[in-house]
């Protein structure tokens, strides 16, 4: 089999500055080679495409994802019932080739109903519809009257699920467990209190200490994932306690949380821009002084200054957020790493590291994906330009000059 070989590449490896003449050789479906243009010998029948301007880096983890979400507004039906389940499986499939074709070559899910995550992923590895590796998530878990638990559901009396499953006590969290991984969840998703736009405010608390170990616990001893939102110290500490893998947006992190972040080795995906998103929304309908905006403004404002210190510190932070709803599209991507640039100050280097090397670690892939190294999968792209530099670069699709998921292009215009 013939190579695919990159030289007089601006390297971005997910880790380091970028590096200006380097090759990167692929073969089957890994990096088998990577170094200076002269370090390299090329083989007669290698496929050498020279990159003259352009920056070859890991394909990206939108590590935040609801593939069946659009358009919901404030007041949505129930999630996962908004559509029949054929529907919802067509949106979900768009979208994630969408992802694909904004260079994320993986996501990682955030919850779905009917076990869409699963499902697409099966079609995606069998090649019946193209899509980027998927981590499945299932039902996200809601206790009677949570922050999800809307007043109005108590009088529906609706009996499908759609993409929340009620757990009370102990037990129904272990079986919960246990019938979502069997239905082809990798990562579970829970809840544990309010804010980041949820009904309650973070004081809220979903989940009682010990429903929290045992979803955690019933999830590992199936050696799965578990991803929590959560957003006040209390509950984050919580988390850490019991062993949480993935905390979603952790909005009043501190220095504590931070280093218990550090230590347990955990991911925090800070989804900022859909924070900002409803500030903005709600706002420009007068409603600045309404509670909800109050609340999320402190965050964010809390958000903006802590991130830096969290990344600086090395905690495993990622990219992903929560695209379809009505603010924030599927496709709008690149906002998202955008609010940590140009609003949070944090390097466009950093937040590639974020959006590569940590959430490739998170994909679970023993090591073998999210940076540009020999032995890696081969999950690549090539940008025009530099996105270190300018990381709204990585927003056009245009700019996306070559796409390479497990070695083979996805997209190839070079
Ligand atoms: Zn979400």
């Amino acid at each position: 089999m013939s190579r695919i070989l990159f030289s007089g590449a601006n390297l971005l490896d997910g880790e380091n500055p970028a590096q200006p003449g380097q090759t990167v050789v692929v073969e089957g479906d890994q990096i088998v080679a990577v170094g200076s243009d002269e370090s390299i010998p090329h083989r007669p029948d290698d496929k050498v495409f020279r990159l003259e301007g352009a920056s070859i880096m890991p394909g990206m983890v939108q590590a935040h994802w609801h593939g069946s979400y659009r358009g919901l507004d404030f007041e949505p039906p129930p999630v996962g019932l908004e559509k029949p389940p054929g529907y919802l499986m067509l949106l979900a499939a768009t979208q994630a080739k969408l992802a694909l074709d904004h260079g994320f070559t993986s996501v990682i899910g955030a919850a779905t109903g009917d076990a869409l995550d699963a499902q697409l992923k099966m079609a995606i590895d069998d090649g019946i519809v193209p899509g980027p590796r998927i981590m499945a998530s299932g039902r996200w878990f809601i206790t009677t009257g949570d922050s999800n638990d809307l007043p109005e559901f108590a009088f529906w009396d609706i009996q499908a699920q759609g993409s929340q499953r009620y757990c009370d006590g102990v037990d129904e969290f272990i079986k919960g467990v246990r019938l979502e991984i069997r239905e082809g969840a990798e990562i579970v998703k829970i809840f544990m209190d309010g804010g980041h736009a949820l009904l309650h405010g973070s004081d809220f608390v979903s989940m009682t200490d010990a429903e929290l170990r045992a979803a955690v616990d019933a999830t590992h001893d199936r050696q799965k994932l578990i991803r929590c939102h959560v957003t006040a110290k209390r509950a984050i500490l919580k988390c850490l306690d019991a062993g949480v893998d993935v905390f979603d947006h952790a909005d009043r992190m501190d220095r504590e949380c931070i280093d218990g972040f550090i230590a347990s080795g955990s991911f925090v995906c800070p989804s900022l821009y859909l924070t900002k998103a409803i500030i903005a929304t709600l706002s420009e309908y007068g409603d600045e002084n309404d509670p909800m905006v109050i609340g999320l403004r402190a965050d964010y404002d809390h958000m903006l200054e802590v991130l830096p210190q969290a990344s600086a510190a090395g905690v495993k932070l990622m990219v992903g957020d929560d695209w379809g709803t009505a603010m924030t599209p599927h496709g709008d991507y690149i906002k998202e790493l955008e609010v940590y640039v140009n609003e949070a100050g944090i390097e466009p280097l950093e937040v590639i590291r974020w959006a590569t090397k940590n959430s490739g670690e998170c994909m679970q892939m023993g090591g073998g994906l999210g940076t540009v190294e020999t032995g890696k999968l081969a999950d690549l792209l090539v940008v025009r330009g530099d996105p270190s530099k300018n990381i709204s670069i990585l927003g056009d699709p245009d700019n996306l000059l070559a796409i390479l998921k497990d070695g083979l292009f996805v997209k190839q215009s070079l």
